[in-house]
Parts: C-alpha cells; sequence; structure tokens
C-alpha cells in the first residue's frame, strides 16, 4: 500500500489542485533550495494552499481565511503577491541552538474579499520551515477585530482506509477537570502512531506541536509561534474528511480552533481581539523526509523578535528541588536546609522552595533560608499558585501572582532578598486574558531580575526569544507522574522517546527530571519503583533542554547511588550551542546530540524490547567529527565509564541509555 501511494503521491507532483476543474491557479512560492514549495490557489471564491516536499504534496488541499467581527475573509478573491527573498541570524542562550540562522523566501499575498476588504496572507518558505501568518490592515474607521474563527486547514492526502497517514497528537482536554480543576494543562497522554481518525478521550482536538508520518515519504510537525500577550494560543480541531487533491486519496484535515469557551472557569473570551493594522501568531510547518528537520527546527524562534530588554544577566543552570521525591511535608526549615546543604554539595547554583512556603515557612523564614543559601552558594526560586479566579488551588501562595499590586510587592520583596527566579503553577488555559497574564508576570518578573519558569502551564510559543527572562514550561507529563503512578513509570522510556520529536522540539520543556531514587520517596523505600536504569536517568539530562534543570534528586543520593552519575550531573551543561538527530523514531528510541563549546552529549535511549545498535563511527560521522576522544557511560544500573574510540559497538536495552561525551 505504501508504494501504491508513494507513487501516485509523486505522480501528482505539481498538478496543484487536480481535483478542482475550476480552481484558479495563483503561483508558487519556492523555498531557497526549491526543495518546498507553497502553491495558492482560489476555488470557489474560497482560498487555499498545499504544500510540496521533495514534489510530494505535504500539505494538501487546506483553507485560508478568517472571519472578524468587523470583516468576513472566508470568500476571497486573489489579488497579486510580492515576493522577496529574506535572510537572518540570531543569537538564544536558552534554547537547543546558540545560534540560529533562516533563509526563506518571503511573499505577502493580497485578497479582497466581496465587499473589497483587504486580507493579506504572509508567507515565509524555508527548505524545511514554512510560516504564515494573516496581516489585517487598518480600513476606514475600524481600529480593532475580533476574530471569530481562523479557517486554516493542515490537511493531508490519506487512504481511504486511512493506513497512510500516522499521528502522533496529545488531546485537549476538558476545561475545568482533574485535580482542583486546574486543567487544560497540556499534560494528557500521547496517541502513537494511531490512524487521523483515532479517537481521544474529549473530542475537543489536539495541542500543538502536532506530528504527522506521512507513509514513508517523511515527516510534518505543525504549530505555532510569536503567540504573546495580544492573542491566544491555538490548537488543532479534531480529525474531519475533506476531498484529497489526488484521485482515489481523501483529505484528511485539522483547522485551528480557539480556546474553549469554559477555559479560565469561563472568564475572557474563546475568541482573539487584535488592534488593526495587526496580524495573527505565526502558523509553523516543518518538513522533512527524516525526522532530523523536525528535532533541529528552530522556526519558533526564526521569525520573531524580543519584546523587551532585559538589564540583567540571568544565570541558568541546575537546581535541587524537595517536592518531587519529599513531596509536601519537607516544606519546613529543617528539610529545606538539607536540601541546600545537598545543593551546595552538588555544585548545584539553585533550590526551587515548592508549594506551601508562605504558610509552612513564612516570608521571614524564606528570608532566613535565602540567606543560609547565599552562605552555601545557592540561590533560590520560589514556586507560586498564578490562581487567581479559575481553580481550586488552595496550595499557597496563591491570589497574588494574580493580583498585579501584590505581585510587585513580592517580586520587589524577592530581589531584595536575592531571589533568582519563580515558578508559577496552575494557569487557566489558552485565552488572550491568560496569555497576557504570562506576559504580565514575564515584564514584572525581568523588572526584578527574576526568571521565570511555568508549570500547569500552556506550550511556549516563540517565549525564549520574545521574553529574556523566561527559562522553560512544563506543558508535558513531567515528572511528578512518575511519583504519583506506577503506569507512568512503566511508560518512561516511551514518553522520553517522544519528546525531542515533538513537545521539545518547538520549546523548553521543565520536566523536573533525573531520579536516583529506585523507588520514588523519601526514604527510597516504598512508592512508585522506577524502571529506568540510572544511566536512562542521567542520559535525560541532555535529553530534556531547559536551561534551568529542576533535579529530582534527593540528599540521600549521595551516599546511594553511584559516584559516576552524580559527577555527571554536576558535568552535564544545561545549555546548549547546538543539537542534532543522530538517529530514532517517535516513541521508540532516539540518539540525540548536544554541542556545548567543544564537547559533544550524545544520548541514546531506548524504549522498546529490541536493543538499540549505536556505532560511534556513525556517530562522529554524522557530526563531521574525525578525531576526539571519547567516552563511554553505560552498564544501566552498574554504570561504568569507559574510553570509546571509532570501533566501539554499542547496545542500548529497554528502558537504559548510553551516554557519549565527545572532545
Ligand atoms: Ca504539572
Amino acid at each position: 500500500m505504501k508504494n501504491f501511494i508513494s507513487t501516485i503521491l509523486v505522480a501528482a507532483a505539481c498538478m496543484c489542485a487536480a481535483t478542482f476543474a475550476m480552481a484558479e491557479d495563483h503561483g508558487c512560492i519556492s523555498s531557497p533550495n526549491g526543495v518546498t514549495d507553497v502553491y495558492l490557489f482560489t476555488d470557489n471564491g474560497k482560498a487555499y494552499y498545499q504544500v510540496e516536499h521533495h514534489s510530494n504534496p505535504f500539505i494538501s488541499t487546506s483553507r485560508l481565511g478568517l472571519v472578524t467581527n468587523a470583516f468576513d475573509f472566508s470568500e476571497l478573491e486573489y489579488v497579486g503577491i510580492e515576493q522577496s527573498p529574506l535572510e537572518g541570524c540570531y543569537e538564544m542562550n536558552r534554547t537547543k541552538a546558540s545560534k540560529a540562522e533562516f533563509k526563506v523566501n518571503q511573499a505577502v499575498v493580497t485578497f479582497r474579499n466581496p465587499k473589497g476588504e483587504t486580507l493579506q496572507v504572509e508567507f515565509r518558505v524555508g527548505n524545511n520551515d514554512v510560516a504564515f501568518r494573516y496581516i489585517i490592515p487598518k480600513a476606514g474607521e475600524t481600529g480593532s477585530v475580533r476574530i471569530m474563527n481562523e479557517l486554516t486547514e493542515f490537511s493531508f492526502n490519506d487512504s481511504p482506509s486511512h493506513n497512510y497517514v500516522k499521528t502522533y497528537l496529545t488531546p485537549q482536554s476538558h476545561a475545568l477537570i482533574g485535580w482542583k480543576r486546574t486543567k487544560p494543562s497540556y499534560e494528557e497522554y500521547y496517541g502513537i502512531g494511531n490512524p487521523v481518525d483515532a479517537k481521544n478521550d474529549y473530542g475537543h482536538g489536539y495541542t500543538f506541536p502536532a506530528l504527522f508520518q506521512l507513509g514513508g515519504d517523511g515527516w510534518v510537525l505543525v504549530s505555532e509561534t510569536g503567540v504573546d500577550g495580544r492573542f491566544c494560543g491555538s490548537r488543532l480541531s479534531e480529525y474531519y474528511e475533506t476531498s484529497g487533491n489526488v484521485e482515489g486519496l481523501v483529505g484528511a484535515s485539522y483547522k485551528i480552533e480557539f480556546p474553549m469557551p469554559d477555559e479560565n472557569n469561563g472568564n475572557g473570551t474563546s475568541e482573539p481581539a487584535i488592534a488593526i493594522p495587526g496580524a495573527t501568531p505565526w502558523r509553523t510547518i516543518t518538513l522533512g523526509k527524516t525526522l532530523a528537520p523536525i528535532v533541529e527546527t528552530t522556526v519558533a524562534w526564526d521569525h520573531i523578535e524580543p519584546l523587551y530588554e532585559t538589564k540583567h544577566d540571568y544565570k541558568f543552570g541546575k537546581s535541587a528541588w524537595s517536592w518531587i521525591v519529599w513531596q509536601d511535608a519537607s516544606m519546613n526549615m529543617p528539610d529545606q536546609k538539607a536540601y541546600v546543604d545537598f545543593a551546595s554539595e552538588m555544585g548545584l547554583p539553585y533550590l526551587l522552595v515548592d508549594a506551601l512556603w508562605d504558610e509552612k515557612l513564612g516570608y521571614e523564614g524564606i528570608e532566613e533560608l535565602a540567606a543560609y543559601a547565599k552562605s552555601k552558594n545557592v540561590d533560590l526560586f520560589l514556586w507560586y499558585s498564578s490562581s487567581g479566579w479559575w481553580n481550586d488551588i488552595v496550595q499557597g501562595p496563591y491570589n497574588i501572582m494574580s493580583n498585579p499590586i501584590l505581585r510587585k510587592r513580592d517580586m520587589r520583596w524577592m530581589k531584595e532578598i536575592g531571589v533568582k527566579g519563580i515558578k508559577v503553577d496552575f494557569f487557566g488555559g489558552d485565552k488572550q486574558e491568560t496569555m497576557l497574564y504570562y506576559e504580565s508576570i514575564l515584564s514584572d518578573a525581568d523588572d526584578n531580575g527574576l526568571m521565570c519558569i511555568f508549570h500547569g502551564a500552556t506550550l511556549p510559543r516563540g517565549w525564549e526569544k520574545l521574553y529574556p527572562n523566561y527559562v522553560g514550561s512544563e506543558a508535558v507529563r513531567a515528572s511528578e507522574n512518575l511519583v504519583f503512578s506506577q503506569y507512568e513509570c512503566e511508560q518512561e522510556a516511551q514518553a522520553a522517546c517522544l519528546h525531542p520529536f515533538i513537545r521539545n522540539a518547538v520549546g523548553s520543556m521543565e520536566f523536573g527530571g533525573c531520579f536516583l531514587n529506585e523507588r520514588l520517596s523519601r526514604g527510597n523505600n516504598r512508592g512508585t519503583t522506577r524502571r529506568t536504569t540510572d544511566v536512562f536517568q542521567i542520559g535525560t539530562l541532555v535529553l530534556y533542554q531547559n536551561a534551568v534543570q529542576m533535579l529530582a534528586l534527593a540528599p540521600n543520593n549521595l551516599t546511594d547511588a553511584p559516584q559516576l552519575c552524580l559527577d555527571f550531573v554536576k558535568e552535564v551543561p544545561t545549555t546548549w550551542d547546538e543539537t542534532r538527530y543522530i538517529a530514532g523514531f517517535p516513541g521508540e528510541n532516539v540518539v540525540l546530540a548536544r554541542r556545548n563549546g567543544d564537547k559533544w552529549y550524545v544520548v541514546a535511549v531506548n524504549a522498546v524490547d529490541q536493543p538499540l545498535e549505536v556505532n560511534v563511527k556513525d556517530v562522529l560521522k554524522e557530526l563531521g567529527i574525525e578525531k576526539a576522544s571519547v567516552r563511554l557511560i553505560d552498564g544501566g544500573n552498574d554504570p561504568k565509564e569507559s574510553k570509546a574510540s571509532a570501533s566501539t559497538k554499542i547496545s542500548v536495552s529497554k528502558n537504559d541509555a548510553a551516554v557519549l561525551v565527545i572532545g
């Protein structure tokens, strides 16, 4: 079947709009090297785009358009296109790469609705990334619009029996469900390799990013970026069927959806509003014959600019964190000081003081702890609930971040006592009101030299570039679930082998991992049982990218964990100059390389029964390294370090990992 589809897909190349006899073709925007083409056409008063990659239709006939309260751009007539090459390069210090460059052909396509009102679509077409957004020019007296519906579709040619397109999607949950009615929070399971018509538990579509495999032809990652306080976070709808643009195939379609009305406890609208002239955020499509362009993409940051400059020199690194293993009962001064001592002993620059500190330590207690930590070269991050009027959280402090007066008061206090960052938890959803709230926290925090991490939170959409003090978000089923559920421990390796291809491909992921307890509890003698090896756990510090890593280590690990693992935790950086895909398949295994300075850290992780075979020679070749010293850490729960050479072959079993340090 695969071959059959490949053949007809190839035959269909450059025959855009095959099923639209009356369609008017409005030309094509090609990427600089010509491997990616975006075709535009109108048919029966509606506008469409298609994307071909290596002459295969990767995105089939997909609708463009917007409906606003002032202008209806659902029916569109083509007016014209202006194209020009565009390139840029920029630096980052908190993502998968420290330098990024992009080369695109930029096209501004102008459409007119039947009333003669103008809508533009700006495309930026790179070799492996397509980004586009809508621009609404000023029209008469109208200075703002509410966008009631974005018609943008992402459609794929699929076989009628749905065995060509495979999906790697995580659904949007109902609003106001889960613990303390805190959902949605981007913490649902992924469907792995499902057909497009697979059902999910909720019926609200899927959160970004969304990964699709097109038979043997390649991969597509759909997401969005540049979402700030002036728009909502969007998602993909449920799957529906449209007509395919190749004879014998069907169109498997998803469209942009705005937040659900009951998110944020029903406060704020679902439909974003923008001032005009204005633009929507970028919708992004990353395309690859292999998974490398998906893992390595920087499209989340290419087409956006910082929203403010900072005068602070934020320092990233590793942090201890008592809550993850010792839980709520550890919010007392002796335990927090024990964790300060642990952080100090391990050379970790930070301690995250999690929920309930307001009640159990008080503000004066935090001042005492901050001073004690400072004397040991450790600085604090403080947890806050974001809520608020949108859930039932009673873990304090709450009702502070949501109140600008109290928020600024606490932030000034934190600055005075030398706190370096905040972790804000339990947000209310993706409405524009909530996005503005994230931005307000970030902006006020930067005024006070505070880094921000968000939990119980939405996907960051280019935030490492927009906000200089933004560090990372959870937006994943993170380490807490390993403590809560044995099922999660059984699935840990599988989930780990998804994130480099999906969630962590578009933004920093604050997972809070690296357990070296065998049992995930205080005392290391009860609770859930870890199924992955010690080397797997330290390997996640390379696998998961976040510029501040909250570690799930506990003080007992100083005496009960392998010294080699502790040494690696001390050594491994948290910021990266470069990230490279070497091998792997979502949910099965991954070999990923990250460079810091002149050292490459390579992690190979396996989630399936079949051993993952890695030849050091192939890794070196892939990284373009002819000669280097290579250290290998493997051995599972009995870790050992050895010198490796080009001829070294590594075999990684299920739930295990190997780490190479090159250079
Ligand atoms: Ca969470």
